[in-house]
């Protein structure tokens, strides 16, 4: 066994590394989630909920994966036998998809070639043409990150508005929320998943439904039996800050702090700087000569960087030497970009300098693995950061 010294580099897109408030927050007793303190704790983390969805609407949370909340939008959303629009955006959205079909949901499923969004215009063409009604909601992942390629939700939105078509708008945040803007309300977003581990800088454990009127409305008259997941079981007990079932407290207590913190620098300064660190990786990438997966500008992710290996290279051997030799995780490429690609994570607790280390591991391991690539990546980085701030 080697020694490892100094911190292991987590730059896989999720789970995040949680920082140190976050993990002093959460290092204390467990409390009676029946009692006053806990209602207090209860109060502030859905009233904090709020604001880092940008929303009025309440904001229910689950001691869940992020899957568990897909689950939960589904079962007290739709029913079997809907109908549904969904994009194959990449390895998420396509589980997303297989989930809903095993709920008997009937999945128009727009085939994508992994290296961009879901395209508004066929969002538009798609309703346009169902004059009946029949499909219940439009299914978005908003940042595919097997991918790296963010949809425009915004977009996806007036492009329903435009058909006039009263689907419901069900959007997979899990790893966008907290690092790339995403606006509940203003963006007419009827349900907004996410999870703990992404950009909300916390350890797994956490599942989040935030819910529109319509939403819980078409949940209310929808009939599938469900229990666990069940939007108004929760909604009731939390009115007083309590949760039907034991809640995981200490994860509540982290996620009061990683509330602050997002808080604190301000939602606005937190996106511009995923954005900054994410166009200096993409520089990183030019700079070795390398492809950056995502082939769509307006859709590159600020959380993560898929980068596409030069042909003959497996991109699995040279994550394991990344980690052999520098104590990095690098993010596998999933599914069928399996080998193909190597993701970047630059989300969460990430600045400039942890950046420029990830960077820097990326470019040594580059050429310790023999990979052909041109020297001058972590340069390129360093040259946008520089022209990229504003202070
Ligand atoms: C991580 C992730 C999921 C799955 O979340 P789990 O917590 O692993 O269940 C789903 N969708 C997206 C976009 C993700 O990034």
């Amino acid at each position: 066994m080697t020694t490892r010294t100094g911190r292991h580099f987590l730059n896989i897109p999720g789970p995040s590394p949680v920082p140190d408030r976050v993990m002093r927050a959460m290092d204390r007793q467990v409390i009676d989630h029946r009692g006053p303190e806990f209602a207090r704790l209860g109060h502030e983390v859905l009233e904090g909920c709020k604001a880092v969805f940008q929303t009025k609407a309440p904001v229910i949370i689950y001691p869940s994966s992020g899957t568990g909340a897909w689950e939960a939008t589904i079962v007290n959303t739709l029913s079997p036998g809907d109908r549904v629009l969904m994009f194959e955006t990449g390895h998420f959205a396509t589980l997303w998809q297989k989930m809903a079909a095993r709920w008997g949901i009937e999945v128009d499923f727009v085939p994508g070639d992994w290296r961009r969004g879901a395209d508004p215009a066929i969002v538009e063409a798609k309703l346009a043409e169902d004059r009946e009604h029949a499909i219940k909601a439009v299914m978005v992942v908003h940042n595919e990150t097997s991918t790296g390629a963010t949809s425009r939700i915004a977009e996806v939105r007036r492009a329903i508005d435009q058909a006039g078509h009263p689907a419901l708008l069900l959007v997979d945040s899990i790893s966008g929320l907290g690092s790339a803007d995403l606006q509940h309300d203003a963006w007419g977003i009827d349900v907004t998943v996410s999870c703990s581990q992404k950009g909300l800088m916390l350890p797994p454990g956490l599942g989040f439904t935030a819910i529109s009127e319509k939403a819980r409305a078409a949940a209310k008259a929808n009939t599938l039996a469900r229990s666990y997941w069940d939007w108004e079981e929760m909604l009731k007990p939390n009115t007083d800050g309590f949760f039907p079932y034991t809640p995981a407290t200490n994860l509540l207590f982290g996620l009061r702090e990683a509330i602050a913190m997002l808080l604190e620098e301000g939602l606005p300064q937190v996106f511009a700087r995923h954005q900054r660190l994410a166009a200096a990786t993409r520089a990183a990438v030019q700079g070795w000569g390398l492809e950056v997966l995502c082939e769509e500008p307006s859709e590159f992710s600020p959380v993560l960087t898929a980068v596409l290996m030069p042909d003959g290279h497996d991109a699995d051997a040279f994550r394991k030497l990344v980690l052999d030799r520098f104590d990095m995780s690098l993010g596998t490429g999933l599914a069928k970009l399996a080998g193909r690609v190597f993701r970047i994570g630059h989300l969460g607790e990430c600045n400039e300098l942890s950046l420029m280390g990830a960077l820097s591991g990326v470019e040594m391991g580059l050429d310790a693995a023999g990979i052909p690539h041109q020297r001058g990546g972590v340069l390129a980085a360093m040259t946008s950061l520089r022209t990229g701030r504003d202070d």
